[in-house]
């Protein structure tokens, strides 16, 4: 197999897997992510990968290259369990004996099933870097890395229940919410460098890996629990729950996972008003179905 660039441009199958698995592993393919057209943004990402992985930099994609890519995939996500292959991304148990010296959090009773209402998106404000220790200590259920992969902070499986742990992610959300924190110090509304937090380093939008994560890890969550009898339909953002945390998780996040989620998982953002305790409802630059302020 050869894949090159081509005018036209090559399209199929093929070229949309191996950008899959670019885009999986953190490399940045511009706006077109996976579109299955091998193009300028795709040839320039090969190359990056050919020279992080020590092959001939060509930009084309021949069998060496997809095989590197094929086994970088399988080498990140060695916890993976069998049956959820199809998700491309690596997860990371932290939980599991051997991965940490010792798990930060102790044992946690899960959200009672008549409690748990679904999700709330954050960001984490700052780079977490590759230290698994940092996630560890991360008051969230769950983590999503700047390469997309999928840290499990708490024990609760992608399969299904155990219901998230009780953990403090998001003020009044804490008690109905699993928390996704999404490692990204963006602006709170894009162009508008007054909503950046700067002590935080970046700005640091997220990547089109954690989006994707993102909305790969919502689909197979609320899949697994509705399998089980739990039906998740909360998706909130921890800026309806603080007035401390007014651009978390930020407009990039909120658009393209948080109204993803509405659209295409069946979740709901409370409605065009909806806070809890001293939390401000979502503003007008998150989307047109909002009039807030920001
Ligand atoms: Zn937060």
């Amino acid at each position: 197999m050869l894949l090159t660039l081509t005018t036209p441009l090559t399209r199929n199958p093929a070229v949309r897997r191996a950008q899959e698995l670019l885009l999986a592993l953190g490399y940045d393919l511009g706006p077109y992510k996976a579109d299955g057209a091998y193009g300028n943004a795709t040839n320039s990402a090969v190359r990056i990968f050919q020279q992080d992985y020590g092959l001939p930099i060509t930009g084309d994609i021949d069998d060496r290259t997809m095989n590197a890519l094929q086994i970088s995939i399988e080498a990140l996500r060695p916890n993976l369990p069998s049956s959820q292959v199809q998700l491309p991304f690596p997860l990371i148990d932290l939980t599991k004996d051997g991965i940490l010296p010792c798990h930060y959090h102790p044992e946690r009773s899960p959200i009672p099933a008549a409690n748990f209402r679904g999700f709330t998106l954050h960001w984490t404000a700052c780079l977490m870097g590759a230290s698994l220790g940092a996630w560890n200590v991360c008051n969230a259920q769950t983590g999503i890395r700047r390469d997309g992969t999928i840290m499990m902070i708490l024990p609760q499986a992608l399969s299904g229940p155990p219901l998230p742990a009780y953990v403090s992610h998001g003020n009044g959300l804490n008690s109905a919410t699993e928390g996704i924190e999404i490692e990204a110090n963006g602006e709170g509304v894009i162009g508008n460098s007054h909503t950046w937090w700067k002590e935080g380093g970046g700005p640091y939008e997220a990547t089109d890996a954690q989006i994707a994560a993102a909305r790969a890890y919502l689909t197979m969550r609320c899949s697994a629990l509705r399998a089980k009898g739990v039906n998740p339909t909360w998706i909130r953002a921890h800026r309806q729950s603080s007035d401390q945390r007014q651009c978390d998780p930020g407009e990039r996040i909120w658009r393209e996972v948080g109204l993803w989620a509405i659209a295409n998982l069946g979740l709901d953002d409370g409605g065009r008003d909806w806070q809890t305790g001293t939390g401000l409802p979502l503003p007008k630059a998150w989307g047109d179905r909002y009039t807030a302020a920001f």
